[in-house]
């Protein structure tokens, strides 16, 4: 192999191409790796500390989830806490810290709501999980009662499984793991200030082009957002998804509660209702977001709008796909509202009023700022076929390559996402998976 053929090369150094390549360093034995990304560091965009919620999505207190969604939610969760007993103490401090974490529901529609999930399948699944009311609510997280009308009901399941992660942290773990394994005489490469702009295959080999040359592989993974849909497109195949771009942005307050407080999510919106979290590197703030917008791009940095419509298809089916979804009354609620958050002065006075004041109703006004440069954008793939939203990550599959996209929870599923990869191209390059090892480091009970 010269210095430009890999057996592997990973593109994209968030959090789900760090765990690629985490996975595949630490417990096969392959030889040659490369990672490539487009900036200057790993982390700078959605998995970056500041794009995210930081909520280990553990499924108990995502009222938009199946049980069987939130089975796999518990199931990737659960990894990420066996990653994190791998960490030394002082960097499992700074990469996770474990916190609050409750949905509450307001007004009886909500409230009982929340009744009903309780009473469903959830509590096999958490049986930690407990439901409160007004007075259990005083005593939790008190701000969330405190200067509310007395006639109004609120009810909150709380969890037992509350985490927040700096993803951007855990991404950086990942990539110095599967630096370590150069001492075990692998090659693990990493490439920064580079971006890939053309993907072939021929004869079992793919060609990537780059802003620095072509490389080679016997395998592929994007991991590079939504921009993963336009590499398979490149290889033509595929034709049925889409993507529509949902932008998150944060307003801040000093610290005003004592965990994460969740909103109660209806089922078939796939992403999280506007949340009030802590913030792991600054202990002096509580966030409340993510809004959700409709930007005309596919990433915060550098993406353009050309890119953004060439990652639709250009066809009848697309347009009528992106009307049926954007027509759905509850998603279009959603849009409007927050198309209005995002307007000066008046949408800031929104945000307090419709979203803010319903979790901590004694809230002021003037206590509550925009935070610029804190959110990002998450890719919500359609698929054209159903008409409708997928709930989750996806997966598109070559014969040697994959292409993750990777929608909010996506930070929480990273290192499931990575395992599944590393299995899958083990396989195709008929590697050897060091399972005993995987056992003791990551294996669940
Ligand atoms: C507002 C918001 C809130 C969220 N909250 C949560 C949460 O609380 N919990 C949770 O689990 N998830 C959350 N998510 C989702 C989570 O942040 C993402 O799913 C996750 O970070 C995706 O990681 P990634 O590595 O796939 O993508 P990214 O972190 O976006 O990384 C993609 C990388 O690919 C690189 N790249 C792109 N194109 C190229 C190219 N052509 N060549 C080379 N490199 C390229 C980019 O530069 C980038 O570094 C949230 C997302 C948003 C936007």
């Amino acid at each position: 192999m010269d210095n430009r053929d890999y057996e592997l090369i990973i593109v994209g150094g968030g959090i789900t191409g760090a765990a690629v390549l985490y996975a595949v360093s630490a417990y096969t034995n392959v030889s040659k790796v490369l990672l490539i990304e487009k900036y200057e560091d790993i982390a700078t965009l959605n998995s970056n500390s500041k794009s995210n919620s930081q909520t280990l999505h553990f499924g108990d207190v995502e009222t938009n989830y199946s049980l069987k969604k939130a089975e796999e939610a518990r199931g990737e969760a659960r990894r990420v806490l066996r990653y994190m007993s791998l960490l030394d103490k002082n960097e499992r401090e700074r990469t996770i810290r474990a916190c609050q974490k409750m949905v509450l529901g307001v007004g009886d529609e909500e409230s009982e709501a929340l009744e009903r999930t309780y009473h469903s399948g959830i509590r096999r699944l958490f049986p930690g999980l407990q439901i409160l009311y007004r007075d259990g609510l005083e005593r939790v997280e008190p701000n969330t009662v405190k200067g509310r009308d007395k006639d109004e009901s609120v009810t909150a399941l709380l969890s037992d499984s509350g985490y927040m992660v700096d993803f951007e942290r855990l991404a950086r773990s990942f990539v110095s793991k599967a630096l370590d394994n150069k001492r075990r005489g692998k090659e693990v490469a990493l490439m920064f200030n580079t971006r890939v702009v053309k993907l072939e295959e021929k004869h079992g080999v793919y060609r990537l082009t780059t802003t620095k040359g072509e490389f080679r592989a016997k395998f592929v993974v994007f991991a590079t957002g939504s921009y993963s849909l336009l590499f398979a497109k490149m290889l033509d195949f595929e034709k049925n998804l889409s993507i529509i771009s949902v932008g998150g942005d944060y307003f801040i307050s000093k610290k005003m509660l004592r965990g994460k407080v969740y909103r109660v999510q209806k089922g078939g919106i796939p992403f999280a209702a506007v949340h009030a979290d802590p913030d792991i590197r600054n202990e002096k703030i509580t966030r409340y977001g993510p809004t959700a917008t409709i930007p005309l791009k596919l990433e915060k940095r550098g993406s353009t709008a050309l890119d953004y419509i060439r990652s639709f298809n250009y066809d009848i089916k697309t347009l009528e796909t992106i009307t049926k979804v954007l027509g759905n009354e509850d998603i279009l609620r959603i849009l409007e509202t927050n198309f209005v958050y995002g307007l000066p002065v008046v949408g800031k006075r929104w945000f307090f009023q419709n979203e803010v004041r319903k979790i901590i109703p004694s809230i002021k006004y003037e206590h509550l700022y925009y935070q610029r440069g804190m959110g990002g954008i998450r890719p919500q793939i359609v698929d054209e076929n159903t008409k409708s939203f997928f709930v989750g990550a996806s997966k598109l599959y070559d014969h040697n390559a994959i292409f993750n996209i990777t929608p909010s929870p996506g930070a929480s599923s990273a290192l499931e996402s990575g395992i599944e990869d590393m299995k899958y191209i083990a396989r195709a390059l008929d590697l050897r998976i060091n399972a005993s090892k995987f056992d003791r480091e990551l294996g669940l009970d």
